[in-house]
């Protein structure tokens, strides 16, 4: 019988058979006959148990290769944020600028100095690679890096604080997101919370009254994701940062987004920065992959002697960060050595500050290449709309901008299944297309889009 006889009638050939096809050999040559011949099997297992058609052994092979081709995929892997929000804490927050690519990939393929001084010939510490910059661009007397600001936050709370009373407004006992509640992290961190003022309003001299011998320190929360407005009040921050010297005890603020550059000289919404923010306190903790655009990590920075004792905690070996941490983010932190090319060379400012008709003439020209993908598929707009900065920076602030909104050719009528069906068709593409769903179409909001080509190249792939 000859191999193209073979008819959905007949038996399955056998895995020895399929694996001594010649159209095996190249999977057989890239993936490895191990790998194989478990792909084959569970293509013929899928057979048997009615899941698929049985066909032709090229077709199985075929199968067999698609098989392995999906699982080499990574599981993490690039996709495309079109989502509106420039620092998307679930697709990654800040993209990296080559300058830190590179210096990743220069220490992580052989040994580095990471705890090694090259001029003493001796042991090192870690945060020595980025410290010197941290201050330089704060104006800090130290810092140190850990695993993100949470860490951060605990760290400083349980090396500053533990089994003393931690004095906050009732007004910053927040959620940050997921699981990070201000008030949990203090009991996680062996400290006791003692709440001042109320939601809205918190005076000096709320703090004043609460400042006693067990405090361990006050504590400013920035409202990173809220705000709170009409009757409100705080006090001062650098009355504050006064009555805590006075009395004694540590002034700590958690800035969560810890931006580095007067983000009104770019013309952005202005946002204090971590150099103002020390001047009114003893220590702030802020993330590294928020508006500071570089990796996740936390920092903290301030005082020398606070900075020494956060060092010395036991915890800080826990929460420590890799080699390629400390590479990344000393190459983004050169890079604010150099502000006047700071918008163009790191990717967050740049994509910040982008203008709305630079987006809505990229968004113009691509219309017609998208449409043309789409055919009768969708109809597609370019509409105006507004980008978010995202990971609890300037919560209520947006960015104006333009976006290729995609509406389903018949109208209104099956909507929500035709959207979802895109939705998923975009998520399906071999560099996921993420947008946003609502109002009876899908947004791509085109702020964060720099490479038109892959876009373009994705919907030539688009599978509705
Ligand atoms: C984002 C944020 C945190 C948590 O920072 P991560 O780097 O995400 O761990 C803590 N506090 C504030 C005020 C924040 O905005």
């Amino acid at each position: 019988m000859s191999r193209t006889a073979l008819s959905a009638e007949t038996r399955p050939p056998s895995v020895e058979r399929l694996l001594a096809h010649e159209a095996a050999a190249a999977s057989a040559e890239a993936y490895g006959r191990t790998a194989l011949t478990e792909a084959i099997r569970a293509v013929l297992a899928a057979i048997r148990e009615g899941h698929e058609p049985l066909a032709e052994s090229e077709e199985l092979i075929a199968r067999a290769e698609a098989r392995l081709e999906r699982e080499s995929r990574p599981s993490l892997r690039r996709v495309l944020n079109l989502t509106g929000t420039v620092l998307h804490t679930n697709l990654g927050r800040a993209p990296l600028p080559p300058e830190a690519v590179e210096a990743v990939a220069a220490v992580m393929t052989g040994a580095s100095n990471l705890e090694y001084d090259l001029v003493r010939g001796e042991r090192g510490e870690r945060d020595s690679h980025v410290e010197a910059l941290i201050c330089r661009l704060t104006g800090a007397e130290a810092a140190v890096v850990v695993n993100n600001n949470a860490a951060a936050v605990l760290l400083v709370l349980n090396a500053l604080a533990m089994r003393r009373e931690v004095v906050v407004s009732r007004g910053e006992l927040v959620e940050i997101g997921g699981s990070f509640r201000v008030p949990d992290v203090m009991v996680r961190a062996g400290c006791r919370l003692r709440e001042v003022g109320t939601t809205n309003r918190t005076h000096l001299a709320d703090y004043a009254e609460a400042i006693g011998p067990r405090t361990g320190l006050v504590m400013k929360v920035h409202p990173s994701n809220y705000e709170v407005t009409g009757f409100t009040a705080e006090a001062d921050a650098a009355a504050l940062k006064h009555l805590c010297a006075e009395r004694g005890v540590p002034f700590v603020n958690d800035l969560g987004s810890g931006n580095l550059i007067d983000f009104a000289a770019y013309g952005l919404p202005p946002e204090p920065t971590v150099g103002r923010a020390l001047a009114e306190s003893d220590l702030v903790t802020f993330s590294g992959d928020k508006l500071l655009g570089a990796v996740q990590c936390g920092i903290v920075a301030g005082r020398a002697d606070l900075v020494a004792k956060v060092r010395k905690n036991p915890l800080k070996r826990a929460l420590r960060v890799d080699k390629m941490t400390y590479a990344a983010l000393g190459a983004v932190l050169r890079l604010y050595l150099h502000p006047e090319r700071l918008k163009e060379r790191l990717p967050t400012l740049r994509l910040l500050t982008r203008e709305e008709t630079a987006i809505r003439t990229q968004a113009e020209r691509l219309l017609p290449g998208i449409a043309a993908r789409l055919g009768d598929r969708a109809r597609v707009t370019v509409e105006p709309c507004s980008s978010q900065i995202g990971s609890g920076a300037l919560p209520v602030e947006t960015l104006p901008s333009a976006s290729l909104v995609l509406r389903p050719p018949s109208g209104p009528k099956g909507e929500g299944a035709w959207l979802k069906l895109l939705a998923a068709s975009l998520r399906a593409l071999p560099v996921p297309v993420i947008g946003r769903v609502g109002d009876g179409a899908l947004r791509l909001d085109l702020r964060t889009l720099e490479d038109e080509a892959e876009l373009l190249a994705q919907f030539e792939a688009l599978a509705i």
